[in-house]
């Protein structure tokens, strides 16, 4: 990846992905939030819950952390289900981004494949990760200007080193 085409900078597009990836338990008030819907139906959860785990599943790709054919099922998962939601260009002088077809959840389903997209075209999707530190593996937006980070925070960070630390202590 070209040094220049990431600036460390979290954008409306990785927000919008890492709460996707990170709405756990409260998947259903996630997407009625972001739906503007009051009733949003078990059919919807479920097509929720799918898109979600194989999102996860290219985010744990991208932390070194997928098989092989986790990565490929989710991928064919995914471009069998884009056309469900349609996305199209909204042009303007300055550039054109892609923005979802349909409105209510199949809308919001539309924006997640739309901010992946968007920030795939920034040179962005291979940032966002899980968190290498198990037990949390919360998804993040890795802003190390060289995509080298691993974990979601220096908390993670040192909770990982201490654990080597202590297991280096007991072997020793
Ligand atoms: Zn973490």
């Amino acid at each position: 990846m070209p040094e220049d085409v990431c600036t460390p900078a979290v954008c409306t597009t990785s927000d919008l992905i890492v709460g996707f990836a990170n709405s756990g338990a409260e998947l259903t008030a996630w997407l009625t939030r972001y739906a503007g819907e009051p009733t949003v139906d078990e059919v919807d959860v479920v097509a929720a819950r799918d898109l979600r785990a194989a999102l996860l599943t290219l985010l744990r790709a991208h932390s070194d952390c997928a098989g092989e054919d986790e990565v490929a099922s989710a991928q064919g998962y995914l471009e069998r289900i884009a056309a469900r939601y349609p996305l199209v260009p909204r042009i303007s002088a300055e550039g054109c981004t892609l923005v979802p077809a349909q409105t209510g959840v199949l809308g919001v389903f539309g924006a997640v494949l739309a901010a992946v997209t968007n920030l795939a075209y920034q040179g962005g999707w291979p940032r966002v990760k899980v968190c290498k530190n198990i037990g949390c593996h919360e998804a993040f937006f890795d802003k190390t200007r060289n995509c080298s980070g691993l974990y979601c925070s220096p908390a993670c960070s040192s909770q990982v080193s201490m654990r080597a630390y202590r297991s280096r202590q007991r072997s020793a």
